[in-house]
């Protein structure tokens, strides 16, 4: 399904809501005017794809509201020609607004299929500097490290090793970091051997999984 006139006008709908929350970085807020939400969801979704609205998507998972998208990228402060990574693609809708505020983003899924049907989402809005892995973020993805900015899309108790290792120097983290169905949203800052933490508000997120989805 290509996108159409509606989803024009229904991604710029969007965007303003997202800005009466508060969000105002005018290159998230266009990002978020220019990509059809729709394409994101199943059939049984699509009609309240421009709701500011949380949707179930494939494999039991959830696609969180725009707003909450927006909020963390804004805290990742991303420029133009930064590597990202992503841990927890799921649809693949905040990839796509990631790819069009960065240079080139890395983004990685536990359940296959969610893997294959971002893939496909990639490819059919021609989004050029996404790389798209099944594979378990709790081990980040060594193979295009060092990362500038680093987004954890899920809760963890405590920031992986391996993830924090494969942060740039002066590169940044954030993460929801704790335990209940409460936690902060944390941002890291590296200084070469020293990782500064900030903490930045509380937030809802379901948690991170460790491994790889063993079905689905
Ligand atoms: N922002 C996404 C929603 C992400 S929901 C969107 O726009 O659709 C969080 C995702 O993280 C889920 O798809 C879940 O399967 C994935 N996930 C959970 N644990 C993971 C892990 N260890 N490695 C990679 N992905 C993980």
């Amino acid at each position: 399904m290509k996108p159409a006139d509606s989803d024009r006008a229904g991604a710029e709908k969007l965007a303003r809501r997202v800005a009466e929350q508060g969000v105002t970085d005018e290159r998230i807020l266009a990002a978020i005017a220019a990509v059809p939400r729709r394409i994101f969801l199943a059939a049984a979704y699509q009609a309240s794809a421009y709701a500011d609205r949380a949707l179930p998507i494939e494999c039991g998972q959830t696609i969180s509201p725009p707003s909450t998208t927006a909020m963390l990228v804004a805290a990742l402060d991303l420029k133009p020609e930064h590597k990202l990574l992503e841990i927890g693609t799921g649809s693949g809708y905040q990839t796509v607004l990631l790819a069009r505020l960065a240079a080139a983003v890395v983004t990685l899924e536990r359940f296959r299929t969610l893997t294959d049907l971002a893939a496909d989402r990639f490819a059919l809005l021609k989004v050029p500097n996404v790389q798209a892995f099944h594979a378990d973020g709790f081990d980040g993805y060594p193979r295009h490290a060092p990362y500038d900015r680093i987004l954890l899309d899920g809760a963890v108790s405590r920031i992986p090793h391996p993830v924090l290792d494969q942060l740039a120097d002066r590169g940044l983290l954030v993460a929801p970091v704790g335990t209940g169905p409460e936690q902060t949203l944390v941002r890291v800052v590296r200084d070469g051997r020293l990782f500064h933490r900030t903490e930045l508000g509380p937030v809802r997120f379901t948690p991170l999984v460790e491994g790889l989805a063993a079905r689905l």
